[in-house]
């Protein structure tokens, strides 16, 4: 079959904060139907990755393109609306709204950023058809008027996930999905990160190198800010460098 299609990429992507370097040379190509990983001890530069490319924080220098169009300059909302997403580590759910009524809410989000704008209840309804299929997509639709905040962990972060899937993204940059999560939670926030990517793009940071092995088909390491090595888990896992930073040396 052809090569999977890149659309997200980054090229000599450099990031300062007053003279320290968090970020160097840093390239990096996100594709088109696969799961990604970012990996790399603390102060790696991972989150400043995830900053620069989502446009939170401006490069130093390099470039990044989404879908084959210049980015380096635009802003974060306009990154999200050509399909840049990101879901962040922190519950980003409304605890004392349905399940049902988050998936609505963010579906009338022009970006998934900024102020909420409530519209018209009337407009909100037009809306439930579309949250009642993305629910039973993601395997929450028993759940559907139950209030967010009383779901399990796990299914929480899937709301989460579903959220920004309202968003229709064609690159999903998760941060440690799997954070916190028990055994049961991870294969379940697992499968349906599988299934989001069948027609998507996935980045995610991910502490957890078990899932890492298990979900991802590409991984790249940072350390210093720097890549250290990038490949299939087998390639990177037996890498002498890789095993050096992950031993603190
Ligand atoms: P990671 O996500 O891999 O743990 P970060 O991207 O958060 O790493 O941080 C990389 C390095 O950049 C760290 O040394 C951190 O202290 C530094 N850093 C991150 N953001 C800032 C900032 N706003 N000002 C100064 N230093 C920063």
């Amino acid at each position: 079959s052809a090569e999977p299609r890149v659309v997200l990429s980054a090229r000599g992507l450099k990031r300062d904060f007053g003279g320290f370097i968090a970020v160097n040379n840093v390239d990096l190509d996100v594709h088109h139907g696969r799961i990604q990983a970012l990996i790399g001890p603390n102060g790696a530069g991972k989150t400043t990755v995830f900053n620069l490319l989502t446009k939170f924080l401006q490069p130093s220098s390099g470039r990044i393109e989404l879908l084959g169009r210049d980015i380096t300059r635009s802003p974060p909302a306009k990154v999200a609306r050509m399909g840049l997403v990101r879901s962040f580590q922190i519950s980003a759910v409304f605890p004392h709204l349905s399940v049902l009524d988050n998936v609505r809410v963010a579906l009338q989000r022009p970006s998934g950023l900024g102020v909420q704008f409530w519209r018209s209840l009337s407009a909100l309804d037009r809306l439930t058809p579309r949250a009642e299929e993305l629910l039973r997509s993601v395997g929450l639709d028993d759940a559907r008027n139950r209030s967010a905040g009383d779901l399990s962990y796990g299914r929480k972060r899937v709301l989460e996930i579903a959220t920004t899937l309202a968003l229709d993204p064609k690159v999903l940059l998760l941060d440690e999905p799997m954070a916190g999560m028990g055994h049961e939670d991870v294969g379940m926030v697992s499968d349906l990160i599988r299934s989001v990517a069948r027609d998507r793009a996935v980045l995610m940071v991910e502490h957890n190198l078990t899932v890492v092995a298990d979900l991802c088909d590409w991984i790249t390491v940072l350390q210093r800010g720097e890549i250290l090595a990038a490949g299939d888990y087998q390639t990177v896992s037996s890498d002498e460098r890789v095993k050096v930073a992950y031993m603190g040396t």
